[in-house]
């Protein structure tokens, strides 16, 4: 019976004995290094979510106001998030920082108005920037954004009375009137649209600014008008808007005396007054000879600032430059022909 118990002096007892405690401590230390590595990963979980969820009102509220941070960095901070499209919270950033008592009081209103102009918020940022000129009537940067939300409120006479303490302050002003007046002819609902192209056309002759603008209307509502009265000397300008005339449309007298209008159509395969052309897209679908279902497309550079759009703009919204497109062309498929070739085909 005694055999099969191991005697405590038993060297087999020790060797057990020794396992044992090496199996204890193995299993203790795997748990615990299991739990500090679950507990090291929950704490940088936490350490991140702070970076990926934003401050809530209140949190600003008490950081702000708690001084922790200066000013400059608070600015940098709403300036960060309006670049990046948060403008809620840029905007909940500067109204902050004016509560507190602000050294910058004129720069961070300023750069609310400005945010609240991105943000859409054309009433909030005409009263900001009323609320600057009512005590600094000589800022000129403050003026050019009123304009701005007047033009983009349509209130035309109201962003015109603005040019005037701009000419006092020496800025030029021109190309902002003859704007202005433009939009609001085209923005006139009392004249008939073959009376404002007349009009159009009149003021065209005396400045000739806004060529892309002014015969963009005048070519929709009366072509035989724009064709009689052409600048050929914008042909290039106003490529994307000859380009997509219709055949009809067209006055191949007009046409048959200008080289470019000449390529470009016989390109577009409506005549064929051309063998080629030193402009490359307009060669390659002069010898494809409207065989191929390729096509132009277009897009918009703004000179002043190289912004590209692929609709074309008056004003760019990027820098607010006026009339700076520049039209630009390539080859592409001409999506348009190939529906139009499927939809035959059930017929
Ligand atoms: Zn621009």
């Amino acid at each position: 019976m005694n055999s099969f118990f191991i005697e405590f002096r038993d060297p087999l007892f020790s060797i057990i004995t020794f396992f044992l405690i090496i199996f204890i401590i193995s299993f203790f230390s795997y748990w615990y290094s299991k739990y500090k590595n679950s507990e090291d990963s929950k704490y940088l979980d936490e350490f991140l979510k702070q970076f990926r969820t934003l401050p809530s009102k209140d949190e600003l509220q008490v950081l702000i106001s708690s001084g922790e941070l200066s000013e400059k960095s608070w600015l940098l901070l709403a300036h960060s998030y309006s670049k990046n499209g948060d403008y809620e919270k840029s905007i909940e950033i500067y109204n902050e920082l004016l509560k507190i008592n602000s050294a910058n009081k004129r720069e961070t209103m300023f750069l609310l108005g400005k945010t609240y102009f991105k943000a859409g918020f054309l009433e909030r940022s005409k009263q900001i920037f009323l609320s600057i000129l009512k005590t600094n009537p000589r800022t000129p940067q403050a003026l050019n954004y009123l304009l701005l939300v007047y033009e983009y409120m349509k209130d035309f006479q109201a962003a015109q009375d603005v040019l005037e303490p701009l000419d006092e302050l020496k800025k030029d002003i021109r190309l902002d009137s003859t704007y202005l007046k433009t939009l609001a002819l085209l923005n006139e609902p009392k004249i008939d649209p073959k009376e404002k192209a007349v009009q159009l056309l009149s003021e065209y002759k005396n400045h000739h600014h806004l060529a892309h603008m002014i015969y963009e209307y005048i070519f929709r509502v009366d072509p035989a008008l724009a064709w009689e009265n052409f600048d050929s000397s914008k042909s290039e300008y106003l490529s994307d808007i000859l380009w997509n005339l219709d055949l009809k449309d067209l006055n191949l007298d007009i046409i048959s005396q200008n080289g470019y209008l000449r390529e470009l159509y016989s390109a577009k395969s409506y005549v064929s007054m051309a063998e080629g052309s030193s402009v490359f897209e307009f060669d390659v679908l002069i010898k494809l000879q409207g065989k191929s279902n390729a096509t132009l497309s277009f897009e918009y550079i703004c000179d002043n600032c190289k912004v590209v759009y692929p609709f074309v703009f008056n004003r760019c919204s990027s820098c607010h430059a006026i009339d700076t497109a520049r039209v630009e062309w390539s080859l592409t498929k001409d999506y348009y022909k190939d529906f139009s070739e499927e939809n035959n085909s059930f017929q």
